[in-house]
């Protein structure tokens, strides 16, 4: 057994001077240490080397009960079910609640003072690694405030996931004004993993003005370095374009040698279950290909972005209202949820899902007859 026991709150460093509240979560599943290695390894430093940092840098633990366990966690994924109707309804212990459900409410109880104190959004880093070996990536909500900060990091970011997947934590945040950056740094065990997300938290406190880039050891460069050396031949970024997701007892079984960014042709096999050989649908990038266990995902199919891209969508975002998008036939604005699009349809024509990408909407699902697209509040 290699689990740990660990308080909630790892450490607070505050600052001198006013600035942001930024807070650095490991262990949001319990079996992925470097996090909490990381999170900790800074704190310790600010503190033996006294500098001058501005806001504060809060380290919490995510899931303690699997961080004991050396589990991703006991009965259900800590990053999901972050939803405003769980999040109340696990604001209060009940009989018969899972493990998990205490966990997100002592994250809650960590947030809310921080939230309620701070005249500005929060700014979370949140740290995971891999069973297998992997390349570091970031996972953001696709609003602004959260790009600026991830595509300041060398390694690839990934959009649309956090619209696709239901209650992931960061959706929530972000849907209550906050910012922030999830990582996926690499294989638990491997020493680089933690040396990387240090390098990341680093990184982000000087992004948001809390740290000068004088005060960082080894220098910004070298910490950049970290990231960057690890990315080579890596995109800047991926979109997200579709996710397979699996039920228990379907027999899904991933093709051999597939890894996160590997590349496919559509009509390429991916995958088997009970139904049959599972194709690629066009040509993309495979991402989050799932070989062993648990979870309803299967494999996500990506798209490379371009900083071309990424420039025209800025750009779409601060020009285009989202009631324009009304002007589209078929496709209806709800004056009550800008952040929500219905459409007549089933099948979207390419351009409309283009634009529709560019400025955000990465979420689609069915609403009979039709369906819905959405995007975080941005
Ligand atoms: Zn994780």
């Amino acid at each position: 057994m290699r689990g740990r026991s660990v308080e909630r709150i790892l450490g607070v460093v505050e600052g001198r001077r006013p600035g942001r509240t930024v807070i650095a979560i490991g262990g949001m599943h319990g079996n992925e240490p470097a996090g909490l290695d990381a999170v900790q390894t800074v704190l310790r430093e600010l503190s033996r080397r006294n500098v001058d940092l501005a806001g504060k840098l809060v380290g919490v633990a995510g899931n303690l009960q699997a961080i004991a366990a050396d589990r991703r966690y006991l009965e259900r994924d800590l990053n999901r079910g972050w939803t405003p109707q769980t999040c109340e309804r696990v604001a209060k212990p009940r009989p018969g609640e899972t493990p998990e459900d205490a966990e997100q409410r002592g994250l809650l109880e960590v947030f809310g003072p921080l939230e309620a104190e701070s005249p500005q959004p929060l700014v979370f880093v949140d740290l995971h690694s891999t069973s297998g070996p992997a390349a570091p990536f970031s996972i953001i909500p696709d609003v602004t405030r959260n790009r600026e900060l991830a595509l300041r990091l060398p390694i690839p970011t990934v959009l649309g996931l956090e619209e696709i997947l239901e209650g992931v934590m960061f959706g929530y945040l972000v849907d209550r004004g906050h910012m922030g950056v999830a990582i996926e740094g690499g294989q638990h065990e491997d020493p680089r993993t933690a040396a990387l997300l240090e390098a990341v938290i680093w990184l982000t406190l000087v992004e948001v003005g809390n740290l000068d880039a004088r005060h960082v050891p080894g220098g910004v460069q070298a910490q950049r370095e970290r990231l960057r050396s690890r990315a080579e031949g890596l995109p800047p970024g991926v979109r997200i374009l579709q996710r397979h997701g699996t039920s228990p007892g379907d027999g899904f079984q991933m093709e051999p040698g597939f890894d996160n960014f590997s590349p496919v042709r559509a009509g390429q096999r991916l995958a088997t279950d009970h139904d049959g050989p599972i194709h690629a649908s066009e040509d993309g990038l495979v991402m989050l290909p799932r070989y062993q266990g648990q979870g309803s995902d299967g494999f996500f199919l990506a798209k490379a972005i371009t900083r071309r891209w990424l420039m025209a969508s800025a750009l779409a975002r601060k020009g285009t209202p989202a009631r324009l998008l009304a002007a589209w036939p078929g496709l209806h604005w709800d004056a009550s949820n800008p952040n929500r699009l219905r459409y007549d349809g089933t099948e979207p024509p390419a351009p409309m899902m283009r634009t529709l990408r560019l400025l955000g909407y990465h979420g689609v699902r069915a609403r009979p007859p039709g369906l819905e697209f959405f995007r975080r509040r941005p």
